[in-house]
C-alpha cells in the first residue's frame, strides 16, 4: 500500500489516512495500523475529534498542524486569510487598519490578511500608512499581512497584492482612458513581486473586461465574497446586483484560457475581515449581503514568501466562510495545477466538513461532470474521466453544505496529448 500522509496532525507529522490510486480511505479508532497507534490512542482520539474544528478559530499555536497536504518530500499545512477589504482610508468605508488588523488576527483568529483600500482614496501619506501597518503586524508563523490596494477601473476591479516590502513609491491609479487598462498595470507592476486579482467580476456595476489575459500576473480570481457569488450567473448566493452582460463570470474566464485559482474574499467596508455576520449597509447604492469568504492555502509554512509561493502555484480554496479540509488532485497533482498526459489520470477528493455534504460536484470545462449526495460529514471518492480526448480540460471541485455553505477548490488543467 502507496502510503501518503494527508492530514497532518502535530509536529511529529503523524497521519491519518491513506491515500493509493483507487483513492483515500480515511482511518478511524477502529482501523488504526500500527505506525498510528505509537502515539497513543488518547492522542489520537483527541485529534479525531479535533479535526474538525466547529467553525470557531482555534488558537494560533495550533493551526495550520490540523490539516495538511503531502506528495513525496513537499508537505503544505492549510491556513485560512481574507485578501479583500476597506479600512476607512477608503473614502466610503469605516473603521481604522489596527481595527481591521485586530480583527483578523483577534477576532477571526485568521492566518494571513491584506487591507486593500481603493486607490481613488489613496494619497502619499495613506499609502506610507498601508506599508507601515502591513510591516508593524507581520509576524512570521504567526500572522501574515500583505502590502495592498483596489486598482477599481473601468476595464474592472483588482486586487493588486504586492509579496515583498519593495513597492513602488507611488501607486497606479485607476484613470479613465483606454491607455489606462490592465496591460499598463502589469507592466507597472512587472518590476515588483506583484500579483492582481480580479472580484466582483459579474456582481457589480463594473465587471471584469476578460479581453485582458495575464495567466503570470493574474493567477487567481475572487469567486466569492459578501457580494455573492460570481461563479456563473444565478450561481447561489447570488449577487445583490448582477450585470446582464454575457461572458462575464468566472467560468467564462475559465473557458476563455484564464488560469485561475479560486479564492473567497469579504470586500468587507466596515474593518472586519473574515466577518461571519452577513449584512453590511454602506453610505451610498452598495449592500453588502452576504458572510465573508474564506480562503484556504496549502504553503509550507506561515511566512510571506511562502504564503506567496502557494498563492502564485493556485495552491487554494475558496469558501461562502466556512472552513473545512478540502483535497482535490488528478494524478499526483494538487489543485492549481496544469499538467499533460497520454491516459487519463485518477481524480481523487477528499474532505472533511463541519456539516453534512449535501452535494459534491466535479465540474469539468464549466460543466457537471459528476455529482453525488454524500449527505456525511466526511467523504472520498476516485474516478477517471473515460470520455477525456486530446486538448486541454480544467476541472474543479464544488461542494454545498447542508447548512448551505459552499465551497470550490482551485482548478486542475490537464492537457490531453
Ligand atoms: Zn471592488
Ligand atoms: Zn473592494
Amino acid at each position: 500500500m502507496l502510503w501518503r500522509s494527508i492530514v497532518v496532525l502535530n509536529e511529529v507529522n503523524t497521519f491519518f489516512g491513506t491515500h493509493t490510486a483507487e483513492g483515500y480511505s480515511v482511518l478511524t479508532r477502529g482501523n488504526l495500523p500500527d505506525s498510528i497507534k505509537i502515539i497513543g490512542k488518547h492522542f489520537l482520539k483527541k485529534a479525531i475529534d479535533k479535526i474538525f474544528p466547529p467553525d470557531i478559530p482555534v488558537s494560533h499555536r495550533d493551526k495550520g498542524k490540523l490539516y495538511g497536504l503531502m506528495r513525496s518530500d513537499q508537505q503544505f499545512n492549510l491556513y485560512w486569510g481574507d485578501l479583500h477589504g476597506h479600512s476607512s482610508l477608503s473614502t466610503e468605508a469605516v473603521g481604522s487598519p489596527d481595527e481591521y488588523y485586530d480583527y483578523a488576527r483577534t477576532s477571526r483568529k485568521l492566518d494571513f490578511v491584506a487591507l486593500t483600500d481603493h486607490d481613488y482614496s489613496m494619497t502619499p501619506a495613506k499609502w506610507r500608512i498601508i506599508r507601515d501597518k502591513a510591516a508593524e503586524y507581520y509576524q512570521p508563523g504567526v500572522f501574515v499581512t500583505f502590502i495592498a490596494y483596489e486598482w477599481t477601473s473601468h476595464f474592472g476591479h483588482k486586487v493588486v497584492l504586492f509579496g515583498s516590502t519593495e513597492v513602488p513609491e507611488t501607486i497606479m491609479v485607476r484613470a479613465r482612458t483606454d491607455e489606462a487598462n490592465p496591460h499598463a498595470l502589469w507592466q507597472f507592476l512587472d518590476q515588483y513581486q506583484a500579483l492582481t486579482i480580479p472580484h466582483h467580476t459579474l456582481s457589480f456595476q463594473v465587471t471584469t473586461d476578460w479581453s485582458y489575459q495575464n495567466n503570470v500576473l493574474q493567477p487567481l480570481v475572487e469567486i466569492y465574497s459578501k457580494h455573492g457569488s460570481c461563479e456563473f450567473p444565478g450561481s447561489p448566493p447570488v449577487p445583490y446586483k448582477i450585470s446582464s452582460t454575457p461572458g462575464k463570470s468566472v467560468i467564462d474566464a475559465l473557458n476563455a484560457g484564464h488560469r485561475l485559482g479560486f479564492i473567497g474574499c469579504s470586500d468587507t467596508h466596515c474593518s472586519k475581515p473574515g466577518s461571519e455576520k452577513s449584512m453590511e449597509l454602506l453610505t451610498h447604492r452598495l449592500v453588502l449581503k452576504y458572510q465573508s469568504g474564506l480562503t484556504g492555502i496549502y504553503a509550507e509554512n506561515l511566512t510571506r514568501p511562502k504564503i506567496w509561493a502557494a498563492l502564485l502555484a493556485r495552491r487554494t480554496f475558496a469558501t461562502t466562510g466556512v472552513r473545512l479540509f478540502l483535497d482535490f488532485r488528478i494524478g499526483d497533482h494538487f489543485m492549481g495545477e496544469q499538467f499533460s498526459t497520454h491516459s487519463a489520470q485518477t481524480i481523487a477528493v477528499w474532505v472533511e466538513a463541519p456539516a453534512p455534504i449535501e452535494l459534491l460536484e466535479i465540474v469539468k470545462n464549466g460543466l457537471v461532470f459528476y455529482s453525488e449526495n454524500p449527505n456525511d460529514l466526511s467523504t472520498s471518492l476516485a474516478l477517471k474521466d473515460a470520455a477525456s480526448e486530446p486538448g486541454t480540460c480544467y476541472y474543479y471541485l464544488r461542494l454545498t453544505l447542508q447548512d448551505g455553505h459552499r465551497a470550490w477548490s482551485s482548478p486542475i488543467w490537464v492537457d490531453y496529448v
